[in-house]
């Protein structure tokens, strides 16, 4: 089954056609943070297919047994995947794939799996970054469902602005798609080219239009879920008070309850005007106040982010374009915005009159701040945005890891927040002899607080096992940090593996026995994606 479509990396993000390199600002910028760094070695593909194990799973005609597919499925993209691809060192691979192509065959599976013992790890895009699509080591034989083939505008209710799709469309599909008839999703995670609709429901994410549509569970109507124990049809009302909404059971449901194959979402009309605009805020305090009194008074904007001193640096040392960037220190200077200063994005979307309105608002909030306008950065960020991704492989190839992780709290918590996670992480390697560097931003700005978004660099070891330990020590010193601060565990990102030890901390005993009684409904026989969401109890 050779349907791999586009070239897609195996061990990394994206199309293998796109080459990112680090350059020599980025470069120099890193050893200064982190020292210097060398390059490790990566397995071959064909090295890691030969390794395969035979399937425990006899041939069936919705399944795939191919090598190549069974390690192209086995992982998404957390830290912990990128250090096993990398290496070659896969502790499991899925027994088979399945690529079913409507409903009827995602409950043969279903039924198949029952019959044979088996598990279903649902796999919409696969960029999963927190373990949610991760095959692991189990007793029971288990089956990737890549739900690529459940794709496509199904149904288009223009009226009413909802539009059936099915779960494995991806966002560009879907976009060029609505774009045709004036619509617009307004979904746009950063691993916009290949996420599905699926997975955005499935692991409840967020967009990049944070102020806008950004949130998933604004745009998911209803749809049809595959489980277990039964179908489950969600119908498409525009709000209802009829008892508690199942609707929300499913948005975050990471594949626990079934598997999604109909998602209906709330499309709008193509907004009339989409700008960006860049501001410069002198220094963190006044940034933070600034955007709190921004998201306070709640003008309709569509993107508002706030980048950290630090952050702002880093980013534009990752421009790698110096001479842009003396002329905009001599711009700064000679406004006088100090050299900690922040930067700001305010975007906004939709009707003219509307969107300029918030536009001029929010402008007349920022300048009580005295923030400054960076017109530059705003064009260099827009043109870069989903170029990002990449970044991490050039970094990889360069002998340094990054990865991210968010959380969000409210106003009044943030700055210790803040500073306390920062702090834990720069020291996080310390007893090693370890630097790590450490970058946030606030993407997703609410009246009562804000999503933090915080990167963290640091270097690869020779050895996988030394360099997955080194993320390890950072990620545990964070995600309890997160929770001792009584701040979500995840803002977007979800649970999967990485987050399960910290959801009872914040759902209590009695939240936890409700999630697991409603996965028991769902699921009786424990079929789907084991220890993502809940840990499971046998291990
Ligand atoms: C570079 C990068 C940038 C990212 N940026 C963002 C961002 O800006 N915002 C954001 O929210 N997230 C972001 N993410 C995380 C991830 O892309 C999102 O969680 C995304 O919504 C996952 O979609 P997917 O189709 O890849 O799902 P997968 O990774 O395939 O699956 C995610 C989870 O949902 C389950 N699942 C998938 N499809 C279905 C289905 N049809 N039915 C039932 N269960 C299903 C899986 O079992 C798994 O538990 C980013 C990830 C990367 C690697």
């Amino acid at each position: 089954m050779g349907h791999h479509g586009r070239m897609r990396r195996w061990n990394g993000w994206g199309d293998e056609a796109v080459e990112t390199r680090l350059g020599d600002e980025g470069r120099r910028f890193l050893e200064t943070r982190v020292g210097p760094a060398r390059p490790v070695g990566d397995a071959a593909l064909a090295d890691v297919v030969a390794a395969v194990p035979p399937s425990r799973l006899a041939a069936h005609p919705l399944l795939s047994h191919d090598p190549e597919l069974r390690v192209r499925r086995a992982r998404g993209q957390s830290f912990a995947d990128w250090t096993a691809l990398r290496a070659g060192r896969l502790d499991a691979v899925p027994d088979a794939v399945a690529r079913p192509v409507d409903g009827a065959q995602v409950r043969e599976l279903i039924e198949h799996a029952r019959t044979v013992g088996a598990r279903l790890i649902p796999y919409g895009g696969g960029t999963s970054v927190v373990g949610g699509v991760t095959t692991r080591p189990s007793p029971d034989p288990l089956i990737t469902v890549d739900l690529g083939s459940l794709a496509g505008i199904r149904d288009l209710d223009e009226r009413s602005g909802l539009v059936t799709v099915g779960s494995g469309t991806t966002g560009p599909a879907l976009a060029t798609a609505l774009a045709a008839r004036g619509l617009a999703i307004g979904h746009e995670p950063q691993s916009w080219e290949l996420a599905t609709v699926g997975g955005w429901v499935a692991a409840r994410g967020s967009g990049l239009r944070s102020q806008g549509v950004g949130r998933i569970e604004q745009l998911f109507a209803g749809g049809v879920l595959e489980a277990p124990a039964g179908t489950l049809d969600m119908p498409a009302f525009p709000a209802s008070a009829a008892g508690p909404d199942l609707r929300q059971l499913v948005l975050g449901s990471e594949g626990r309850l079934g598997i999604l194959t109909d998602v209906v979402l709330r499309a709008m009309p193509l907004p009339e005007l989409d700008r960006l605009d860049a501001w410069a805020l002198p220094g963190w305090a006044a940034g933070e106040e600034a955007v709190r009194a921004v998201a306070r008074a709640r003008p309709v904007l569509d993107i508002l982010r706030l980048s950290t001193p630090v952050e702002t640096r880093t980013l534009l040392a990752f421009v790698d374009r110096p001479s842009q960037m003396r002329a905009l220190s001599a711009y700064l200077r000679a406004r006088r915005v100090p050299s900690d200063w922040a930067l700001l994005l305010v975007g906004v979307a939709g009707r003219r009159r509307v969107a300029k309105a918030a536009r001029a608002e929010a402008a007349s909030i920022l300048r009580s701040f005295k923030a400054v306008p960076v017109p530059a950065l705003a064009a260099t960020w827009s043109r870069t945005r989903f170029r990002s991704p990449y970044l991490r492989n050039a970094l990889w190839a360069a002998g340094y890891g990054a990865d991210t992780l968010e959380t969000a709290t409210d106003w009044t918590r943030l700055p210790a927040l803040l500073a306390r996670l920062e702090a834990t992480i720069e020291q996080a390697l310390a007893p090693r002899g370890e630097r790590v560097h450490v970058l946030t931003h606030l993407s997703h700005l609410y009246p009562s607080g804000s999503s933090l978004y915080l990167t963290f660099l640091f270097r690869l070891a020779a050895g996988p096992e030394e360099t997955l330990d080194r993320w390890r020590t950072i990620k545990r010193a964070a995600s309890e940090t997160i929770s001792a601060e009584g701040a979500t565990i995840s803002h977007h990102h979800g649970v999967g593996v990485d987050h399960a030890p910290y959801l009872a901390a914040e759902k209590g005993p009695l939240g936890m026995a409700a999630l697991e009684a409603m996965v028991r409904t769902f699921d009786p026989e424990g079929l789907m994606n084991p220890g993502v969401l809940l840990s499971d109890r046998h291990g």
